[in-house]
């Protein structure tokens, strides 16, 4: 399957982590590296999600005009979550338009810790994954077996099926502008990675999921990233896979210092891509 015509996308996930003073000097710093490190180069898309209270601060400093930030048509700011009804007595939660109207563009959905802490399931992300894309955001629906479900050999049957749920009655215009983060459950926060090629072919049946669904032109365009203990030690090789886009990032996107390397290995799979293109 063709990989050209997709996107390349590095994202970041703070998770509940960093101050507004924090997150935006990290935004900071990140742009700054970014620009001075790969100047003149392609880049891939770079996504930053903060927590909800640092979202303004960080799109302040991807929206800033000083020029000392990364190309801005790269760098994007995306929410961790957010309910899926427009308004109303729903205490703590935080709309899909309120987002939009802030400048956010993406929103991951269905991470697994929202699946295992506070109860989200693949309804609620189909639900989600519907108002974000009503609302004009792209979502990063994140899908990944626990350790148990590995073990018990039904890694497959599992993922099938949360993507199957998460694009539940959207049209093919609509399941085109998603992206996929396989995120194996027992690989997040944990220091293990998936091995590349078993990373790989989970990512494909992903895209052959969503092939059955709605065919090969909306499955060959959608990004399908990976997430899971990324790092700098770890990207190229996972950036030389066939199905493997980009890379969702927790921990080792809290450090400036640690997230440019990955977000060049990124832009070293542009580079790749286009000598195959
Ligand atoms: C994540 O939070 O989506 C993630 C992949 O975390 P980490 O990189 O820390 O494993």
């Amino acid at each position: 399957m063709s990989s050209k015509v997709r996107k390349t996308i590095i994202a970041g996930n703070w998770k509940m982590h960093k101050t507004v003073a924090e997150a935006q000097a990290l935004a900071e710093a990140v742009l700054q590296g970014v620009a001075k490190e790969l100047a003149g180069e392609a880049l891939p898309d770079i996504i930053l999600c903060p927590t909800y209270v640092s979202l303004p601060a960080v799109l302040n400093v991807v929206n800033a005009p000083d020029g000392k930030t990364a190309n801005k048509q790269n760098c994007f700011v995306g929410a961790q979550n957010m309910e899926h009804r427009d308004s109303g007595a729903f205490t703590g939660e935080i709309a899909p338009g309120m987002l939009t109207h802030l400048g956010v563009t993406h929103v991951i959905l269905g991470h697994s810790e929202r699946r295992q802490f506070f109860g989200e399931t693949n309804q609620g992300v189909n639900l989600k994954t519907k108002a974000a894309l009503a609302h004009k955001l792209v979502p990063i629906v994140c899908v990944g077996e626990t350790l148990d479900e590995r073990e018990g050999g039904l890694t497959d049957q599992v993922i099938r099926r949360q993507v199957a749920a998460a694009v539940e009655d959207l049209s093919a215009e609509e399941v085109a502008k998603i992206v996929v983060a396989y995120e194996p459950v027992w690989a997040i926060g944990t220091g293990k990675n998936c091995e590349s090629p078993e990373a790989n072919r989970v990512c494909k049946m992903i895209r052959s999921t969503i092939n059955e669904l709605y065919g090969t032109s909306v499955a060959d365009g959608i990004p399908v990233l990976y997430g899971g203990s990324v790092k700098g030690s770890t990207i190229d090789e996972q950036m030389a896979q066939s199905d493997i886009d980009g890379a969702l990032v927790g921990g080792a996107s809290l450090k400036a210092e640690e997230f440019l390397p990955i977000i060049k290995g990124g832009a070293k799979r542009l580079k790749l891509m286009a000598t195959k293109a």
